[in-house]
């Protein structure tokens, strides 16, 4: 069982944000801008979720965004690849995921502008299912939100998890 964990963000624009604080390396208080970069961290029970942050000199500081339940024993969980640079949305090839031995898909939505249609959402950005094969995954509860049952026009907006189980 392999766990992919990932970062959508929906804006058209990303722009990172940053945190002023102090920096030990730098030996003062700096600008930290967020590499849009996140890391997942497990210790059995528990996944911390963390965001790299990097001062000007690259000197890294992980802010912990949420602690969540591991819900598989066996899982193993990665760090996420995927996410929007420069207006340029990436595709998410389903079957390269499945010859990886992929299972489940977890994506956290970090930004939206305004909703979104779960359906629509994910016809856009998965590769290797059309939006009928989409539709009818959400209505046998092989793609959830936020672990819950839900319908293809379920509004995704900022903070949402969809759960995606490949079979
Ligand atoms: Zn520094």
């Amino acid at each position: 069982m392999s766990i992919i964990e990932m970062s959508w963000w929906l804006t058209e624009k990303v722009v990172p944000t940053a945190i002023t604080r102090y920096c030990k390396n730098c030996g003062r208080t700096v600008e930290f801008k967020d590499s849009l970069i996140r890391r997942h961290n497990s210790n059995g029970k528990n996944i911390f979720r963390f965001a790299i942050y990097k001062c000007e000199k690259d000197h890294t500081w992980n802010r912990k965004l949420s602690i969540y339940k591991a819900y598989t024993e066996h899982a193993v969980v990665r760090e996420e690849k995927l996410f929007i640079k420069e207006n340029k949305i990436e595709i998410m090839d389903l079957d390269s995921l499945c010859r990886e031995e992929v299972n489940q898909v977890n994506i956290t939505i970090e930004n939206s502008v305004g909703d979104v249609r779960l359906d629509k959402l994910l016809a856009e950005r998965l590769m290797g299912w059309s939006r009928s094969q989409i539709v009818r995954k959400i209505k046998e509860g092989l793609i959830q939100v936020n672990h819950k049952d839900c319908k293809p026009s379920q509004k995704i907006g900022t903070k949402d998890l969809i759960v995606i189980m490949i079979t």
